[in-house]
């Protein structure tokens, strides 16, 4: 059996991070989705058991998605799964040269026992990130084209302060 880990900060999560989620999905036995505080990112819009739990409930029809919430290396969670690969998404050339040096990084500090897997996101949602995400929902424009109405929803709850 397969089982993958999918790790990121998922602030909020995306259409991109879904495509990546469902592909793996597809390809996969089991996909364990991680949200990891980022800590270059500060505190962020949600608080991580808020994505938690947003993510949970897009999925909570896939059998063979899980979600759940970590702190410390990705290589220490993707063992402490069962996970033999670590999944990333890339977005074009511009996130080609971060993901190449975590992966090797992951490769080293896990001493070859975890690898991993670049997939790319469908093109519509190449340039989709959470941080444009975030900066557009903050200038008060739709963001229903790179969130599911779900997420949309939940963000505008958060901003209207419930
Ligand atoms: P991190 O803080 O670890 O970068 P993110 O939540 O920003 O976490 O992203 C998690 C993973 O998903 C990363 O590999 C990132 O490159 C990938 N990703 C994010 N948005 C997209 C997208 N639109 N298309 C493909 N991959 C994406």
């Amino acid at each position: 059996m397969t089982k993958v880990l999918y790790p990121g900060s998922f602030d909020p999560i995306t259409k991109g991070h879904m495509n990546v989620i469902e592909q793996a999905s597809d390809l996969f036995d089991e996909v364990v989705v991680a949200v990891l505080q980022n800590q270059s990112k500060g505190l962020g819009f949600f608080t991580l058991e808020e994505r938690l739990e947003i993510i949970r409930e897009l999925y909570r029809d896939y059998q063979n998605i899980q979600v759940v919430l970590g702190n410390g290396a990705a290589v220490d969670l993707a063992l402490l799964h069962g996970c033999k690969a670590i999944i990333r998404g890339l977005r074009g050339i511009s996130d080609y040269d971060h993901e190449v040096q975590l992966a090797m990084t992951n490769q080293d500090i896990s001493e070859g026992k975890v690898n991993t897997i670049l997939l790319f996101a469908s093109k519509e949602y190449q340039f989709v990130s959470s941080s444009m995400v975030r900066e557009v929902f903050g200038l008060e424009k739709d963001i229903n084209r790179y969130v599911d109405p779900f997420v949309q929803e939940k963000m505008l709850q958060k901003r209207r302060g419930y």
